[in-house]
């Protein structure tokens, strides 16, 4: 009777939640081994073409084509959770590179603090959660692992009106973002005089981390770099 009933659950849980690779469907972990090499690139600079002004040098892992692109939107979209750890994984290396690579932006500092970029307000709640701010949790997480300081801000505030940046074009994200973020008054204390990496899951055109860091910058932060897990094409590559 028991076993019945459990298996009867195993079947429901079977039918609610996608099992195996989010990228290429095999079976076995959320991101299969093949598919997880998209993600092991050592991390670049990335510089989106224009680039907006403001922006901080940009640290991406991955191009977002692929098996990159599937897994971040089973994440963001599908809600993929166990995703967080792999894609968290890659943005740690991102911020890593921002943080003492061989093009440092950031410098060997004592202690860094990671804004996640935010997400639209209702965008957020359709999808019962704050996608980038999980990334930048794992992100954090896997750093202090290895002896970091590294903590996680959600210390940007989304203004009214801004529409979903989702279909926009460059000009146009552009205007939907001037002035759109602010830094909370809850958050200010912290983010004034500290250090700063931005992170965002993709980057397009780079206008959400150019007026993240302007809203930052403007509340005293020293916003050295931003580092997220994938650049869509139209960026390029401006070294390692
Ligand atoms: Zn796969």
């Amino acid at each position: 009777m028991v076993s019945a009933v459990l298996s009867g659950l195993v079947g429901l849980v079977d039918l609610a939640l996608p099992s195996g690779c989010a990228s290429c469907a095999a079976e076995g972990p959320v991101l299969c081994r093949v598919c997880a090499g998209a993600l092991a690139d050592p991390a670049y600079l990335t510089r989106p073409d224009p680039t907006p002004d403001g922006l901080p040098p940009t640290w991406a892992v991955a191009a977002y084509a692929g098996a990159v692109r599937a897994a971040v939107v089973a994440h963001k979209e599908e809600g993929r959770r166990a995703l967080a750890r792999p894609l968290g994984a890659a943005l740690a290396r991102g911020v890593l590179a921002a943080w003492c690579g061989p093009s440092s932006s950031v410098g060997s500092r004592s202690s860094l603090l990671l804004v996640p970029a935010p997400s639209r307000g209702a965008a957020v709640r359709a999808r019962g959660a704050d996608p980038t701010l999980v990334l930048a949790r794992s992100a954090a997480a896997r750093l202090r692992g290895e002896g970091l300081d590294v903590q996680v801000v959600r210390a940007l505030r989304v203004g009214m009106g801004m529409l979903d940046q989702a279909g926009l074009g460059a000009a146009d994200r552009a205007a939907n973002l001037a002035g759109a973020l602010r830094v909370s008054r809850s958050a200010a204390g912290r983010v004034a005089g500290a250090r700063v990496v931005v992170v965002d899951d993709v980057v397009t055109t780079g206008a959400t981390l150019a007026e993240a860091a302007r809203a930052l910058r403007a509340a005293g932060a020293e916003v050295s770099a931003a580092a997220v897990v994938a650049a869509t094409r139209r960026t390029g590559r401006t070294g390692r």
